[in-house]
């Protein structure tokens, strides 16, 4: 894996608002934020592979997650006209997806053996298999959310110098690659 420097570059220049990696062992994990995704407000508990409960136990993405060294952590930040800018937010989603694309493209020339995790849901099909009963179509590109994998995403922001909202009228996404 390049050098921690060339990591965030990487972030920067992909359209990272920031970046920072992070060891694995100074993440905040708290095994109570499964029970946020339990009360399902963004609707896809039981909905998605990469979501929980499919995805697995918290205690096992833990020792998943903390089988990793390091954390290359990065947020984007979008404007958007207000609280009510519904296509704004969908706008902003899309580039966060599209800027973290570009980074594990990155991170995939360099190493095999690497967790992404992303904002929200898997995505990468339009409707996931679950909801057909069918086994998940790209195992292999499932990404799962940090929230998930129960980091407490805004403490782990600060600890990466970063602020989890960014003022007024902007939408803040976070995503991570966990590297050895
Ligand atoms: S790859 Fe497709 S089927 Fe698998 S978890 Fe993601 S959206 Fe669902």
């Amino acid at each position: 894996m390049e050098s921690e420097e060339n990591l965030v570059k990487t972030c920067i220049e992909a359209g990272a608002y920031k970046a920072f990696v992070i060891s694995t062992g100074k993440i905040p994990f708290d095994e109570s934020f499964r029970s946020y995704c339990e009360a399902n407000s963004c609707g896809n508990y039981g909905k998605n592979y990469a979501c929980p409960p499919n995805v697995g136990g918290s205690k096992e993405l833990i020792k998943k997650a903390k089988s990793y060294k390091k954390a290359l952590v990065f947020q984007t930040v979008t404007q958007i006209e207000d609280s009510f800018d519904f296509e704004g937010m969908k706008e902003a989603a899309l580039k966060h997806s599209n800027i973290a694309d570009t980074i594990n493209k990155d991170i995939k020339k360099q190493s095999d053996n690497y967790l992404q995790l992303t904002a929200g849901k898997c995505s990468v099909c339009e409707v996931c298999a679950l909801i057909e009963n069918k086994p998940c179509k790209f195992p292999d590109k499932a990404i799962s959310s940090l929230e998930a994998y129960c980091m407490n995403v805004s403490i782990l922001a600060e600890l990466c110098h970063m602020k989890y909202i960014n003022g007024k009228n902007t939408v803040t996404y976070f995503g991570a690659f966990l590297f050895s």
